[in-house]
């Protein structure tokens, strides 16, 4: 599996930024078989050491096991994810394809 180069001084101070939010589920797919992140919904967090957000492989995608990741950590595995963790619970981040934009859907 490979993972981003190591994150710049702005990478980095985005990443102490968003710590706060806390853990978040990652696929077992993203986690363990190193396939990217393109789908993350966040939902209502549990407890307040949560984030409510799910970064998953694919939205269709039957998921059975997950790992616990800080939203740090993700970020760090998929810096392309800066700046579109800040929405409220509802809110999903989406691309089609790797190589593409995300794209933030609000909540409804
Ligand atoms: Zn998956």
């Amino acid at each position: 599996m490979t993972v981003g180069p190591e994150p710049g001084a702005t990478v980095r101070a985005k990443v102490v930024a968003v710590a706060a939010h806390g853990a978040a589920i990652v696929c077992s797919h993203v986690a363990r078989e190193g396939l990217p992140i393109m789908y993350a919904q966040r939902g209502a967090p549990i407890r307040p050491e949560d984030s409510g957000w799910q970064f998953l492989c694919n939205e269709g995608v039957e998921h059975t096991d997950a790992a616990v990741w800080s939203v740090s950590e993700v970020l760090e595995h998929e810096p392309t994810l800066l700046g579109l963790l800040e929405g409220p619970p509802g809110t999903q981040v989406v691309r089609e394809r790797r190589e593409r934009a995300w794209k933030v859907v609000p909540p409804r």
